[in-house]
């Protein structure tokens, strides 16, 4: 579902990513933790053209990524996205939030899009939120409704960064929740996190960046349990 070979992404004169290479299976949970700075976010928004990259090659389902605009648009119906910040539109409910970009992007219609947006709703467990606005949702209802529109688009890929890092503690469950339940139907997933128990219990595959590189790699078990990289033991013992 994932290629990237050799990418290397600078600000400036600031190399942030540094020669990355990673793949994901259609299927495959990968998880992926690191220093803050490292260049995690980066490596994502490189994943759905957020970020141009300046060298290497990423393909999204055997498809190159393009710097053509019409392609961008293309590729990243494929792909979902959640952010540590929901940014949902403030002014449209919950249903309307979800209903926008299939309507918008996709041309469905707008009995189509609220019964997709309704069966999302119900998915996330807020099918009694249809008609609140996000302001009176709590931090972790927000991100659930955040989940559900990016689900609208109906994506093959799903990509989270610090999904929970912005909710208090209460309600980081229900949200990894409704990731659990999502990663269990088959979805492809890349997920930064710092959730070392999602990343134990769901992760196939765990991978360590730091310093804008992935320095180890492997099942749940062979990072965190015997981790032989002395960068992957620091990290480990600062955040477990
Ligand atoms: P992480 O998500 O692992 O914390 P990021 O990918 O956000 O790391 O950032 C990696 C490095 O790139 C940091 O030093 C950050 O300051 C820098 N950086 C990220 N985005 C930009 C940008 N748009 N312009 C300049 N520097 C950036
Ligand atoms: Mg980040």
């Amino acid at each position: 579902m994932i290629k990237v070979k050799d990418v290397r992404k600078s600000f400036g004169k600031l190399e942030v990513l540094k020669g990355i290479n990673f793949n994901v299976a259609s299927g495959e949970v990968v998880v992926i933790i690191g220093p803050s700075g490292s260049g995690k976010s980066t490596l994502l928004r490189c994943l759905n053209n957020l970020e141009v990259i300046n060298d290497g090659k990423i393909f999204i389902m055997d498809q190159m990524i393009s710097t053509k605009q019409k392609e961008i648009y293309k590729m990243r119906e494929n792909i979902g996205m959640v952010f540590q910040r929901f940014n949902l539109f403030p002014h449209k409910t919950v249903l309307e939030n979800i209903m926008e970009a299939p309507m918008l992007v996709k041309k469905i219609s707008k009995n189509n899009a609220e019964n997709l947006a309704l069966q999302l709703l119900k998915k996330v467990g807020l099918e009694d939120k249809r008609s609140v606005y996000p302001s009176h949702l709590s931090g972790g209802q927000q991100q659930r409704v955040a989940i559900a529109r990016a689900l609208a688009m109906q994506p093959k890929i799903m990509l989270f960064d610090e999904p929970t890092s912005a909710l208090d503690p209460e309600l980081v469950g229900e949200v990894l929740a409704v990731m659990k339940d999502l990663a269990k139907e088959g979805m492809t997933m890349v997920v930064v996190t710092h959730e070392m128990g999602f990343a134990r219990e769901m992760a196939d595959r765990v991978v360590f960046m730091d310093d804008g590189k992935i320095l180890a790699e492997g099942s749940p078990k062979e990072v965190f349990s015997n981790p032989d990289q002395p960068r992957l033991r620091e990290f480990l013992n600062k955040i477990l």
